[in-house]
């Protein structure tokens, strides 16, 4: 019987993409998977280094899985962005992991496995190849993610990613396209270009021609993207939501904070006038969402309402709203003592007067369409997503892929729900899995 491993996977887009990645090097090795840890023979923890709390969700897990390994012998292994900043110091804290594996090197999985050790060096921009995803990964799934950058560039104070993650790398196009076309042959409908900072690719194209191109595979639905940069937001990629029917209308545009002083202490790089200017650009009915970090050091009383100031009046259709977390290596940590550290009952309160603001007005965009129809692709039974991406449940019989209209009957704060009323397009029939051959031996 082949050895079976588990990924677990914490944090981003970009995490999940590579835990598929890592699945589909040890399936090429002849590991299978298994849905439960308890009964794999190897248990890998992709982790997420961005905020304190997700590394310590990194030691509890492994807490538990050690117990696995005295009881079966489990190998573990840590890969993603804890595994890039701790190195060998990983394995002293925890010297029952088997090894360590940076996020350059996915596809060294299965030889690591065997061999153990610590794999985190960063390769070379000119020489990094990017993982080319298996299509049949994806069979029976209706969306995907496929990954246009890696790294970062920029360097925000509060940020790890671009010590985790590395310089910025883009993807050649025809690389893209050629994958966007394998998943829309084995049924996907919607992918979703991922990368730190997608909007400043620069892959033999703009990101706006990387859009066209990616909406001319025929049989794909649906183009999204995630996340983008502020000082990255084109008029070429403004005009591509007016232009390019594929492309969804939701922008995840982060904008962080709403007081000027704090974008500065955050090296952002733009003002809250300039950020306005270009989201007043966009399509009037897209939905905007951001991200927004509350008690970064520094942040006076005055900041605060500044920032609340700012999203009263920027209809943003949903916030992702964070604490400050003071991360390794970065600015805001050196700058800690100058700048002051806001204490975290008090950041917390700010989180909440955030989050009770956005809270209210999604709830309000939400109940706005009872009644009405919204256009919706099937991702699961009774599940899928809106052209906005809200999440919508409906009965009904349509199956993963179709594309249907569902008449909203209720709505809350994280979902509408409604009936079935219309199809606008079946899902085509998946091409045949690619039969196993014989190999032949040609003279
Ligand atoms: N590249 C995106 C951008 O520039 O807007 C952000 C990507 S980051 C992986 C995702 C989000 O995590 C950020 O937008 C930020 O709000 C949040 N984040 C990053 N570092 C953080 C920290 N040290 N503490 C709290 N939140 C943080
Ligand atoms: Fe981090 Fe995004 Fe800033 Fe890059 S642009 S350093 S990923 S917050």
């Amino acid at each position: 019987m082949a050895r079976r491993y588990y990924i677990h996977t914490f944090g981003c887009q970009m995490n999940e993409s590579d835990s598929q990645r890592m699945g589909e090097a040890l399936k090429r090795s002849g590991w299978d998977a298994t849905a439960a840890a308890e009964s794999a023979d190897l248990i890998v923890i992709n982790t997420c280094a961005i905020r304190e709390k997700a590394e310590d969700k990194l030691f509890s897990a492994l807490g538990r899985y050690r117990l696995l390994k005295a009881q079966r012998g489990t190998r573990i292994g840590v890969a993603g962005c804890v595994a890039q900043q701790e190195k060998d110091a990983l394995l002293k804290r925890a010297p029952f992991v088997d090894f360590v594996l940076g996020p350059d090197h996915l596809d060294k999985v299965s030889q690591l496995v065997e061999q153990g050790g610590v794999e985190t060096d960063f390769i070379d921009s000119h020489q990094y190849l990017f993982p080319q995803a298996d299509a049949e990964t994806s069979r029976g799934r209706a969306t995907a993610f496929v990954t246009a950058t890696k790294g970062c560039d920029n360097v925000c104070s509060f940020c790890v990613v671009p010590y985790t993650r590395g310089r910025e790398v883009s993807r050649p196009y025809a690389e893209i396209v050629r994958e966007v076309a394998g998943l829309v042959a084995v049924g996907v409908r919607e992918v979703t270009l991922i990368g730190q900072n997608v909007n400043s690719y620069s892959g033999g194209c703009t990101f706006a021609d990387l859009i066209r191109r990616t909406a001319s595979v025929p049989g794909l639905l649906r183009i999204r993207f995630t996340t983008s940069h502020p000082m990255d937001l084109s008029p070429e990629l403004v005009r591509c939501f007016f232009s390019e029917p594929k492309l969804m209308p939701h922008f995840h545009l982060p904008v962080q904070h709403g007081a000027d002083t704090v974008l500065e202490r955050m090296r952002r790089k733009y003002t809250i006038a300039e950020y306005e200017r270009r989201i007043a650009e966009l399509p009037g009915k897209i939905a905007l969402t951001s991200d927004i970090i509350c008690g970064f050091p520094g942040e006076t009383e005055a900041e605060h309402e500044q920032n609340l100031e700012f999203l009263r009046r920027t209809p943003y259709d949903n916030l992702f709203s964070f604490i400050y977390s003071p991360r390794p290596h970065t600015g805001a940590i050196l700058k800690m003592a100058e700048w002051g550290e806001v204490p975290r009952e008090i950041a917390l309160c700010r989180l909440e007067e955030v989050q009770a603001l956005q809270m209210a007005r999604t709830l309000q965009r939400h109940r706005a369409r009872v009644g009405s129809e919204v256009e919706v692709l099937v991702e699961d039974r009774g599940f899928g997503r809106s052209r906005e991406n809200w999440t919508v449940h409906f009965q009904g019989d349509a199956s993963v892929g179709d594309l249907i209209r569902v008449r909203v009957e209720s709505a809350s704060l994280v979902a509408l729900r409604g009936l079935q009323a219309g199809v606008v397009a079946k899902a085509p029939p998946a091409e045949a899995p690619p039969r196993r051959r014989l190999a032949v031996v040609s003279a």
